[in-house]
């Protein structure tokens, strides 16, 4: 028996309509050059149109004022801080991520489809309860574990958090906690600023908080350590019913925005380490949000990549090339920290 492999993906040409009045990295084009290269998937994929999320759903994640504010703003332009601009249609629009992530992550919770990916835009992992921020309007990740959680049956949830820039916004809406765990690899220090690795969770939820900040330089041989050392034995002493990927794609080596030096077949490692847990404890239930990715050929590329291995009948963990020598005092610390909260990282060693 054959089970169905194709995994949902969220799409949208309404996406296109979030757009910066001049010149900006988080542009319509992002989602353009996507679509062009995972052409070739089309059978291998299931699609669905989105539909918006409604306010009862966004305020599970959101203080009423950032709603409002929100919604004020359809049919003008807006600038809401240096980076992040509101199109006339950018509040609809952002509803319309946010209800995309929360259909998808019931559809995976469900069975409906085994995993997915929400190709959506404006990104939202900076998105803070009460404001826009860093490109993103609303926390489609926070708003989607919202629902998740809301749901009967459903009591564990993991995001893993792979985008170059730390996701402040979800960290925020969790960290106090226990059963949302928030794992974040990212360049450190840059944007936002948060994200050090003493920042573990607060009251109940210390140690559900896992930030692996990381020097500027890394590529496949670091990201597939610091996955192998800490990310995976982390989510398997968490056991989580379900994991929710925030997927940036601007730790790849062509990206303008960061330094970091991850390849396309890299972050298809990624996910077949992040593909092999989800199998192994959640039944496979998988969920992925585009965040962010700013080079449009590495984005299209890495996507498709990522997209494969989701598709893939069976995934196979490729081998993470040779981290740098001088890496892994950084993973001892890493695990020196954590271990404070994971058996798993006190009994065994870093290879
Ligand atoms: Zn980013």
């Amino acid at each position: 028996v054959t089970a169905d492999r194709r995994p949902l993906v969220i799409r949208d040409p309404r996406f296109l309509e979030h757009r910066a009045p001049g010149h900006h990295p988080e542009c319509p084009e992002r989602l353009i050059a996507i679509e062009r290269a995972i052409a070739p998937l089309a059978g291998r994929l299931c699609d669905r149109s989105p539909r918006p999320a409604d306010d009862g759903e966004i305020l599970r994640a959101h203080e009423a004022a950032h709603l409002a504010q929100l919604d004020a703003l359809s049919g003008s332009s807006a600038r809401l801080d240096p980076d992040t601009y509101s199109a006339p249609r950018s509040p609809e629009i952002a509803r319309l991520a946010a209800g995309g992530a929360i259909d998808a992550a019931r559809a995976v919770a469900r069975g409906e489809a085994p995993c997915a990916f929400v190709l959506a835009r404006p990104p939202g992992h900076h998105a803070e309860r009460g404001r826009a921020m860093g490109f993103c309007l609303l926390n489609n990740a926070a708003i989607a574990v919202r629902a998740l959680l809301d749901d009967p049956g459903l009591e564990r949830v993991a995001v893993v958090d792979w985008d170059v820039h730390h996701g402040n916004g979800t960290q925020h809406a969790f960290e106090a906690e226990r059963d949302v765990l928030f794992v974040s690899t990212h360049q450190f220090p840059l944007y936002p600023g948060t994200g050090a690795m003493r920042e573990v969770g607060e009251g109940r939820g210390a140690g559900s908080t896992v930030n692996l900040p990381l020097p500027a330089g890394c590529g496949d041989g670091e990201y597939g350590a610091v996955f192998d050392a800490l990310v995976v034995p982390v989510l398997l002493e968490f056991r989580p019913e379900m994991i929710v990927v925030s997927a940036g794609f601007d730790a790849h080596a062509s990206d303008p925005l960061a330094s970091m030096r991850v390849s396309t077949a890299g972050f298809a490692a990624l996910a077949a380490r992040i593909r092999a847990v989800a199998d192994e404890h959640c039944g496979g239930r998988l969920l992925l949000l585009l965040e962010g990715g700013y080079d449009l050929d590495a984005l299209g590329d890495s996507v498709r990549s990522t997209l494969e291995v989701l598709a893939a009948p069976e995934a196979p963990i490729p081998p993470h090339p040779t981290p740098a020598r001088e890496f892994a005092p950084l993973v001892a610390k890493f695990r020196e920290v954590q271990s404070h909260y994971w058996a798993a990282l006190r009994s065994r060693t870093f290879a």
